[in-house]
């Protein structure tokens, strides 16, 4: 008998909740998690460490074409480095969204991705999930909170890093992500028709994950 896989797919803007939450249900549902926008990062952080601009096109193409970024573990991989603890800087963020909208970079990237969640059950976060990567998906969540909730969560998370920042500059940073993400002409960055809404400004992420289970079993 062939086993059913089943695929669960997360979109939603910067500072929301989507990794944390997609890590717990993956962990409670014993399935794979994939941080698609991981792997965005890593091409980001390989370009910023051979200072090519994000509008170099021939460059980037380039440098993609000689890339290999893979997700073993929950770790993100570039070239066989392990780089998970160097793409959550504020530097590798913008250079993510900005090389995310070229398309030529998406195409390769949503094939890669497509690849690792056809033949078992995962759990999927980015922009462009529901309707690109697995329109067919079984479970499809936009997952968001207000711009000033996810900007005290990712501040959060920087003072804690030891980044040097203030609220000001992360709210900013954040909006500014936002809308570059939501006005690319490349799969831009917007909730599924058929995607549930899940606002989190005011719920645990214990409620998020538990409401996401509850749904699958
Ligand atoms: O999700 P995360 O904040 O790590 O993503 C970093 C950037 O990568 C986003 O701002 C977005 O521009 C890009 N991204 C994307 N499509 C995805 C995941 C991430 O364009 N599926």
């Amino acid at each position: 008998m062939s086993e059913k896989y089943f695929q669960i797919a997360i979109d939603g803007p910067s500072g929301a909740g989507k990794s944390t939450v997609a890590k717990a249900v993956a962990k409670k549902l014993g399935i794979d998690y994939i941080d698609t926008g991981a792997m965005y990062r890593a091409l980001g952080l390989k370009l910023l460490r051979n200072s090519i601009g994000m509008d170099e096109v021939e460059k980037i193409k380039a440098v993609l074409d000689e890339t290999e970024i893979d997700i073993c573990q929950g770790d993100i991989i570039l070239d066989g480095e392990v780089v998970s603890g160097l793409i959550r800087t504020p530097e590798v963020s913008m250079a993510a969204s900005a090389c995310s909208a070229h398309g030529f970079v998406r195409e390769k990237l949503v094939k890669a991705q497509q690849k690792m969640g056809e033949s078992k059950s995962v759990i999927m976060d980015g922009r462009d999930i529901c309707e690109v990567v697995f329109p067919h998906a079984e479970y499809k969540y936009y997952v968001t909170a207000t711009d000033e909730e996810r900007a005290r969560r990712r501040y959060k998370e920087l003072l804690e890093k030891g980044e040097e920042t203030t609220f000001e500059e992360t709210l900013a940073a954040i909006r500014e992500r936002d809308y570059n993400d939501s006005h690319r002409a490349a799969s831009p960055l917007r909730q599924a028709e058929d995607a549930q809404l899940l606002d989190t400004t005011d719920m645990t992420i214990e409620e998020v994950v538990d409401y996401i289970c509850n749904k699958v079993k």
